[in-house]
C-alpha cells in the first residue's frame, strides 16, 4: 500500500484555539458590521483572512531571534540577511525594508516618475498603488487565459510576451523604469510562471534595455511549481530553481511576510551596486540606515533562515499539498473555485456558490459572513467591495468574478482542521437556495473601502 502523505515537521509549540457558538457568531458578526476585518481575532475559529506573516517560525527561527545583533550599523545579523541573499537568491545588494510595500516604496521612490509606464502580470494592489501614486502607468499584460477560472493550465499566472512586447515598443525605454513579474501571480489566483516565461519576458527586457523587477513574495511557492509541472527541472532542487529564477532579473522586490515565513520583514536587491547606491537614501529617509532598513536585528535572523528553510522540497510539499487537499475536497463536494488551485489559497466561485444574491448586494462578501456563521472561518472578499466605486462616476463597480479568498497560512493549521472548512463551506453550500438576500453598504471611506466599509442586511 502506498503511504499516505504527512506534514514534514511535528509541532512542539501551540496555540489554543476557541470554538464558538453560532449564536455568539451572529451577535459578534453583528457587531462588526459585517466585516470581517472588525471582528477580534479571538471570535475567530480558522482564519484565512491572508498567508502574509501569519506562519509559523521553527525551532531554528526563533533561535535564531535569540541571537540577533542589534546594533545600528553593520550588525552580524545584517551579514546573515547578507549571507542568504547571495547564496539563496543570487543577489549580491539589498536594502531591508519593514515589509513588501515599504521595498516598493524605496525602489520607487528612486526610479519611477509621472508619466512612466510599468508594465506586469497582474501586479500586486500596492505594487499597483505606489506606481499610480506617482502619475504612472501600470499596464496588465496577463495572459487571457488567467480569468477563466475552470480553465487548467500549468502556468496560468504568466505574462503575455504579445501584450509585454506592444507596451514595450510603443514608449521611449527612459519611460520605463522596470518591467513587474509578480511570481507567484496573487491576483490571478496564486497562479505560478513557468521558467520559459520568466526567461522570454527577461530577453524582451533585454532586447528593449528595460529592467527585469522580479515581484517575489511567493518565489519559492512558484519554483515548487516549475519542478512538479515544467519538463527539464524535475530533478532540480528548489534552491537551483530559484537561482536560476533570479538569475534572469535585475531587481527582486519581496515581503518577507510571504514565503521567508516571518511575521513582519521585507527588502529590495539588486544585481548593480549603483542602483544599490542610488535607492539608499530613500531608504534612509523612509526605513532606517542601510544595514537594517525597516527591521530589527533578530527579525533579520530569523529572515535568513526562513529563506532556507522556506526554499525546501519538503516544506513546500506540505504547504502546497495541503491548499491542494483543499481543493480536492471541494471538488468531492462539487464546490466550485478557480482552478487549478494555487500556490497559496482557494479562491471560491461565489457567483456559483449563492447564485440567488443579487450582486448589487456583495455575493463575495456574504459568501464570507455565511462561511464564519457556519463555522467562524474567516475568508477575505475578492469581489465588488474591493473593486470599489468608479473614481468619475462613483457608481459601484462590478468585477467578473466574485471570489471568496481562502488564504492559508505557512505550517498553522493541519488537515483537521482543512476538512472543517471543506465541511463547512458543503453546508453553506447545500442550503444556498435558502441564502437568498445579501448586505448593503452603510458607512464607507472614499478609497480602500474593503478594510473599514460597515454593512447591514439587506
Ligand atoms: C504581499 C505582497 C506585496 C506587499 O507586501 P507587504 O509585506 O504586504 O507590504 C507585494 N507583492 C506581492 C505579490 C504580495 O503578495
Amino acid at each position: 500500500m502506498e503511504l499516505p502523505f504527512a506534514e514534514s515537521y511535528r509541532i512542539k509549540m501551540v496555540e489554543p484555539l476557541r470554538k464558538s457558538t453560532r449564536e455568539e457568531r451572529e451577535q459578534w458578526i453583528k457587531n462588526a458590521r459585517y466585516n470581517l476585518f472588525n471582528l477580534k481575532s479571538d471570535q475567530v475559529f480558522i482564519d484565512l483572512l491572508t498567508d502574509s506573516g501569519t506562519g509559523a517560525m521553527s525551532d531554528k527561527q526563533w533561535s535564531a531571534l535569540m541571537l540577533g545583533d542589534e546594533s545600528y550599523a553593520g550588525a552580524r545579523s545584517y551579514y546573515n540577511m547578507k549571507d542568504a541573499m547571495r547564496d539563496i537568491l543570487g543577489f549580491d545588494y539589498f536594502l531591508p525594508a519593514h515589509q513588501g510595500r515599504a521595498a516598493e516604496n524605496v525602489l520607487y521612490s528612486t526610479i519611477v516618475k509621472e508619466g512612466d509606464v510599468l508594465p506586469g502580470n497582474s501586479h500586486f494592489d500596492t505594487t499597483k498603488g505606489h506606481i499610480e501614486f506617482r502619475r504612472a502607468l501600470a499596464p496588465d499584460c496577463t495572459i487571457d487565459e488567467a480569468s477563466d477560472t475552470q480553465l487548467e493550465l500549468p502556468f496560468k499566472g504568466n505574462m503575455d510576451p504579445r501584450k509585454l512586447d506592444d507596451v514595450l515598443k510603443k514608449y521611449p525605454k527612459e519611460k520605463i523604469p522596470a518591467v513587474v513579474l509578480t511570481v507567484t501571480n496573487n491576483t490571478a489566483g496564486g497562479q505560478p510562471v513557468s521558467m520559459a516565461n520568466i526567461r522570454e519576458v527577461s530577453a524582451l527586457c533585454k532586447k528593449y534595455g528595460v529592467l527585469l523587477q522580479i515581484d517575489s513574495a511567493r518565489f519559492a511557492e512558484n519554483a515548487y511549481f516549475i519542478k512538479t509541472r515544467e519538463a527539464g527541472y524535475e530533478n532540480k532542487t528548489i534552491k537551483e530553481i530559484v537561482r536560476e529564477m533570479f538569475s534572469y532579473a535585475d531587481i527582486m522586490t519581496m515581503s518577507a511576510k510571504k514565503d521567508a515565513i516571518v511575521n513582519m520583514g521585507g527588502f529590495v536587491a539588486f544585481k548593480s551596486e549603483e542602483l544599490w547606491r542610488k535607492c539608499q537614501m530613500f531608504c534612509i529617509m523612509n526605513e532606517g540606515y542601510i544595514t537594517y532598513g525597516g527591521m530589527s536585528g533578530r527579525d533579520m535572523n530569523a529572515l535568513a533562515q526562513g529563506l532556507d528553510e522556506g526554499t525546501e522540497f519538503d516544506y513546500l510539499e506540505t504547504r502546497i499539498g495541503q491548499v491542494a487537499y483543499l481543493g480536492k475536497k471541494l471538488d468531492e463536494y462539487s464546490i466550485p473555485y478557480q482552478r487549478p488551485a494555487g500556490g497559496h489559497a482557494i479562491f471560491v466561485d461565489a457567483t456559483k456558490v449563492l447564485p440567488c444574491v443579487p450582486k448589487e448586494e456583495f455575493i463575495a462578501q456574504t459568501l464570507g459572513v455565511e462561511l464564519y456563521l457556519e463555522a467562524g472561518i474567516r475568508g477575505v472578499e475578492i469581489g465588488a467591495i474591493l473593486a470599489d466605486r468608479d473614481p468619475v462616476t462613483r457608481e459601484n463597480r462590478y468585477p467578473k468574478l466574485e471570489l471568496l479568498r481562502l488564504a492559508i497560512p505557512r505550517r498553522t493549521y493541519t488537515n483537521n482542521h482543512i476538512d472543517v472548512i471543506a465541511a463547512a463551506l458543503k453546508n453553506v453550500y447545500d442550503r444556498r437556495e435558502s441564502i437568498k438576500r445579501g448586505y448593503v453598504i452603510t458607512c464607507e471611506f472614499p478609497i480602500m473601502r474593503h478594510f473599514t466599509v460597515e454593512l447591514e442586511k439587506a
